[in-house]
Parts: C-alpha cells; structure tokens; sequence
C-alpha cells in the first residue's frame, strides 16, 4: 500500500544508476519511487537488445571483478546461474601484429616487434636513471602518460587511440583523463599487471569478466524488475523537459509523453541525464556562468554497426582492439563469445566507431557503414566468410565524456550550482560527467540512498565523502 506520506524520488533515466537507486530505495518500502525514461527499455549505454538470435549490448560490455562486493552480492542474487565467469580473450593489433589482451609475458615477448621492444626498454632505462620530464610543463593527458609510460607506448599505443576515443590531441586532454582512464598509467604499474602481481580487483580474480547469459542488459533489467515488483513506477518513452524550482528546492519535474505534457511532484530528484541536459532544464534558468559553463563539456559520440553473418563463429576471441587512427574502428566484438548463447550458424559482430555529431560517419547509411567495416576488416586479414544477413547500426550521442584541458573549472561551476539545490542530485556516468564502468555508476546509486534517511533528510556530509571515494575509481575495458 502506497501512503502520501512517504518521501517522493524521482529519478531521471533508467540506466544502471537509475535503476541501482530504485533497487536499493524500494528495500524497505519507505520512499515513493518514480523513474521517467525517455527510451522503452530500461538499461540506457549497458543495455541489450535482440538481434541475430541472442541478445547483444550497445558495444563491448563486461562486468569486472573490481565491483564493489555489496553490488556484486546483489548482482549475483539477482541473476543467479545467468551470471557466467568467463576467461578474457581478446587482442591488439598493434603496428601489422596481433598481441593478446589481457597483456601476458610469453605472448608478449614472441609477438611485440623488436624496435617496440628497445624503444619501451629504452623509456625504463631513462626512468630508471631519474629522468623527469620539465617540470613547467603544463600537465596534460600526454605529459602524465609519458612521465609514466615512456614516449613508446605513448607514440604507438595511448595517443593514436586518444584521437580516436575522444576526438582531439592527446595534450588538449586533461592529465585527469590519464588518471581516471588508464590503469597501468606507469611502466611499474604496467609490468607488475603483465606480470599478475596487481591484485585483480575485490572478488580476487584476475582475467576473468562476468557476463550475464541474456546480455549485459540482463543486469539493469533484473534491477529495474526487482524494483518495480517492490513498488518503483517506470515511465517509458517520457522525457525529462523542465524542473520548476521554488527557492533552492525542485518542486515539480516537467516531462513530455506521447506528445503531452507530465507534471510529477516529488520531495527529491536524483538525476542520471547528462549533467549539461539537468543544469539547462532548471526553470527559473540556472546563472549565465553556470550555462556557458554546461555548453563546453563535450560528450564524444559513437556509431555502432552491427553485422549479422551467417557463419557459425567469426573467431575465437571476445574482442580486437584497434588503436591506430588509420583504422576507423576503434574495437570489434563478438557477442556471442561473451554469453556462450546463440543459434548455430549464425554470429553477429559490433563494430565500435567513434566519433562527433558533426563527423560524416554519424550520417553515413547503414550500408555504407557496413561497407566500412567490411573493407576494414578485410585489410586487417579478418575477412567474414559466411554471407552477411544484415547490418544494422545503432547511435549513442553521449558515449564518453571528454575531459578537455580546463574542464575541471567548467564542471566546477555547475556541480556547485546544483549543490546549493537543497533536494536535487545528480550521480552515473552522464550525472557527474565520470568515465566510468557500469559497476561504478551502481555504486554512486548505491551511495545515495545510504545518504538518504528513512524519513527523508540526506546526509550531505556523508554525500561528499562518498564524492572523493568516486573520484578514485578508474575505468577498466
Ligand atoms: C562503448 C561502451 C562500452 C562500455 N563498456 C563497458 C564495460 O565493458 N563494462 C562496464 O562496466 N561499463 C562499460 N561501459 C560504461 C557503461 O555503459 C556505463 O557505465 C553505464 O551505462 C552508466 O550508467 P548510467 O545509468 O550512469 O548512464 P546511462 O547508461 O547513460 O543511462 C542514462 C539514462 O538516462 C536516460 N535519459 C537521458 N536523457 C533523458 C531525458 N531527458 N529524459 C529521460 N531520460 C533520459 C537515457 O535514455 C539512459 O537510459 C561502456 C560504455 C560504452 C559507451
């Protein structure tokens, strides 16, 4: 029984973030819980959809053993047997080579060309001797890698791939892109994850990935069906257009469905829209600062062209990256050599292609997308075999965020705007603007509704300690 007396959530969207808060928040049955999605499925970036004959996710998706324990024990309740351990086995072509990925020492040794090798010995030798880069140079994605890695890696491995990820030069990107993107962000570092001395993660577990049987999307759909059964409410295809703010408090989310206008009291907001979208729907107008400061966060788009192939398998391995800007795409998977599911016969590749709205492969027919990666693929020796069923592509207009030199005082200045909103929060990958994996974005779910007492204060000083736990994870692939 629903009384008018328990607290009003309403979340924005219905990825991870915002089915993990649902989730947690209906466990007790004290809050009133709406979530308002502007898709038909809940799931957002980590959700899955049929093609093919199994279900395939939007790009390469897998849960890592660094989750959380508590996200993962309900993960692991939620999906039981469908949660499958599987062994990582992709690779990187790098410069005509194949290497496998995760890195390992003999694959290594037998496969890296020789000039790569000194080149990377070389960079060991100099760090070795104390060498350091000049100290008044101003710190970038470019200066914290090759003070770390040694101008090797950089030149053949990280900067080409910068461009392609994120669109622009590896010194226009923050250092905190580095630090916040790349794991083995120092040769030490480097060597001791090859050499498996880094401690997989809190399950333990090193090589391994977890994977639900019916897609990555299994996930948010197992938390969002929990929560509904407990009581949450999903608006489906209803977009978030205004909220009506009274003071320093939103009292009223305005949402457009079916053509028709929503008005949804409520006692909090937790939003997980892109932080840029939140701070321009405010109603009266967020300061002109606060909204020219949302107009330079760039969001790096993706185009992802899916191949159906009529052949049984395409190869053995879950995933190739590819992190020479001569090659448009950026990483090819497979599904099913995640789920282990699918009709015999049949495989589907997604082909992962960065880009801008403004670039002309976000236009491009899904023929001639098809043709791109097919011509791709044919150039790298990994011709398809079987003929091609079908090729469909799909778009996400917020796939990365990109931490542009100076992004920091941009972010800054609508992160404390939305502060002084006594009733408003915004967490996930697009709330805060956080590269970060799936597992993360459940965790900031987490983490809000342990700030958020039964009768409907939130603990602000707890939220702020939990921020600077946020600001430490790093994004695996
Ligand atoms: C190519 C790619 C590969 C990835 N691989 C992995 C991986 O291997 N492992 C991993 O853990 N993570 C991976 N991630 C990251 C993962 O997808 C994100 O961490 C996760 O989706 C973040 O969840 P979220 O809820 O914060 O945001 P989102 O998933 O982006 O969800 C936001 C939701 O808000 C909705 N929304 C937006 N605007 C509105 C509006 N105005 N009104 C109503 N609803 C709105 C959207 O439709 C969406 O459903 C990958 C991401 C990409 C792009």
């Amino acid at each position: 029984m629903t009384s008018p007396t328990r607290p009003r959530v309403v979340i924005l969207g219905a990825g991870p973030a915002g089915v993990g808060a649902a989730y947690r928040l209906m466990r007790d049955n004290r809050f009133d819980v709406t979530i308002l999605e502007r898709n038909e499925v809940v799931g957002g970036n980590a959700g899955s959809f049929a093609l093919g004959g199994l279900n395939v996710d939007y790009g390469s998706h897998r849960l890592h053993p660094s989750c959380d324990p508590q996200v993962f024990k309900d993960i692991r309740t939620l999906l039981g047997d469908d949660l499958l351990e599987r062994p990582r086995h992709g690779r990187i072509h790098l410069k005509g080579r194949w290497i496998h990925f995760p890195l390992k020492p003999a694959d290594l040794m037998m496969r890296v060309s020789p000039t790569f090798a000194f080149g990377v010995g070389l960079d060991l030798l100099k760090k070795m001797r104390g060498f350091r880069l000049d100290t008044e140079t101003r710190e970038s994605f470019a200066t914290v890698l090759e003070a770390g890695l040694g101008g090797t890696i950089c030149r053949d491995f990280y900067f080409p791939y910068a461009r392609k990820l994120w669109g622009v030069e590896p010194d226009a990107l923050s250092g905190t892109q580095a630090k916040r993107r790349v794991q083995a962000s120092s040769l030490s570092k480097m060597f001791r994850k090859i050499l498996g001395i880094c401690p997989g993660g809190q399950q333990g577990k090193r090589g391994v990935f977890y994977y639900p049987h019916g897609g990555f999307g299994q996930i948010t759909e197992a938390y969002s069906k929990a929560a509904e059964a407990a009581g949450a409410k999903i608006l489906f295809q209803t977009s978030v257009r205004s909220l009506q703010v009274d003071g320093n408090r939103v009292h009223t989310v305005v949402a457009e469905r079916d053509g028709k206008e929503m008005r949804i009291q409520c006692d909090h907001v937790w939003s997980t829209i892109p932080l840029t979208a939140l701070v321009r729907s405010l109603h009266p107008a967020a300061p002109l600062d606060v909204l020219e400061s949302a107009g330079g966060l760039t969001f790096r788009s993706m185009v992802l062209v899916y191949i159906v192939l009529e052949q049984d398998r395409f190869t053995e391995f879950d995933a190739h990256y590819f992190p020479e800007t001569s090659i448009p795409v950026s990483r090819l998977s497979e599904p099913k050599n995640y789920s282990l599911h699918g009709r015999s016969g049949m495989t589907v590749l997604c082909a992962e292609m960065p880009c801008s709205l403004e670039d002309p492969v976000w236009n491009m027919s899904s023929d001639e997308l098809g043709q791109v990666v097919l011509d791709t693929l044919s150039r790298l020796s990994l011709s398809v075999k079987g003929p091609v069923k079908e090729v469909l592509v799909k778009k996400l207009s917020h796939a990365y965020p990109v931490y542009l030199q100076g992004y920091e005082s941009r972010f800054k200045a609508m992160d404390e705007y939305l502060e002084s909103m006594s009733n408003l929060l915004t967490f996930g990958r697009q709330g805060l603007f956080a590269h970060d994996n799936t597992h993360h974005a459940l965790f900031m779910a987490y983490a809000a509704v342990d700030c958020l007492h039964p009768e409907g204060a939130f603990a602000w000083d707890r939220w702020k300690q939990y921020r600077a736990v946020f600001e430490t994870h790093v994004v695996e692939d």
